[in-house]
């Protein structure tokens, strides 16, 4: 009996070796929920998905339903966003999308619009140059927190909601695990890190900004950064790990000259 197909337009998130020839592709779905398949052969120099399935692009595909995994047996290139592997600093700004998305999202659970978001977020990186590419992976990563259920309350205190006020130093109380920011009174019963005002701000900004608006406000990369490492920590309470690739940004030194 023929395996039951089923189509999809996804969104390449991760690749993973299998046997000699093979590759098990990690994939984001238009309802926002992940996929797994097996790409046949998708290692072997001359075929046809090597270069319709890489890493960071858009594509439709055709697949077979298996008993563990199912099995890509057609796809077709939507958006190869090709720069985005075209060089090593916009690749290392690209990976915190595709791995926050690929730890996040489960088989059968939607999650309206991260798809679309995700998909405008590589777009929008392609476009820009290398040194805008972390304030957009800073709005990604933070956008999809927002999307997933844990967006951080930056503009009040998390715990009680009154207004915060910075610290003489320019600094704020933070807690992951409270879900923000925290005011003076709270930060007594509270444990909790800090970050700068500007970090919130530049974080608030983020979040309600579409990516052309992130494009043009050409954020400076040592702020991308610090926003960058507010998501590491949210990530590290919230989604259970640290992101490995934003490690590899943090230490890389690539970013030190832009
Ligand atoms: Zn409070």
């Amino acid at each position: 009996m023929a395996h039951p197909t089923y189509t999809a337009r996804v969104i390449v998130v991760r690749k993973t070796k299998l046997r000699e020839s093979d590759l098990i592709l990690t994939l984001l779905a238009e309802d926002g929920s992940q996929l797994r398949a097996v790409a046949k052969g998708a290692r072997k120099p001359k075929s046809s998905f090597a270069s319709r399935l890489e890493l960071f692009s858009v594509a439709d595909v055709l697949c077979a339903k298996g008993r563990s995994l199912d099995v890509v047996s057609e796809a077709r290139l939507v958006e190869g966003n090709a720069a985005l592997r075209g060089d090593i600093e916009r690749t290392s700004a690209a990976a915190p999308i595709a791995e926050l998305v690929e730890r996040t999202t489960q088989a059968g659970l939607e999650c309206p619009n991260l798809f679309a978001m995700t998909q405008t977020a590589l777009r929008a990186m392609c476009d820009s140059d290398a040194a805008g590419a972390p304030s957009i992976a800073a709005g990604h990563l933070l956008k999809a927190f927002a999307m997933t259920g844990v967006r951080p309350v930056l503009s009040e205190c998390a715990a009680c909601g009154n207004p915060v006020t910075p610290l003489p130093d320019g600094s704020l109380a933070f807690s992951p695990r409270e879900g923000g920011v925290i005011c003076s009174h709270c930060r007594v019963h509270t444990e909790a890190g800090y970050i700068d005002a500007q970090t919130a701000e530049w974080s608030n900004f983020l979040l309600r900004s579409t990516f052309s608006d992130i494009a043009c406000a050409r954020m400076g990369v040592r702020e991308a950064f610090s926003v960058l490492d507010l998501c590491q920590r949210w990530c590290l309470e919230h989604v259970g790990c640290r992101l490995r690739s934003l490690s590899f940004m943090f230490t890389s030194g690539l970013y030190e000259s832009k």
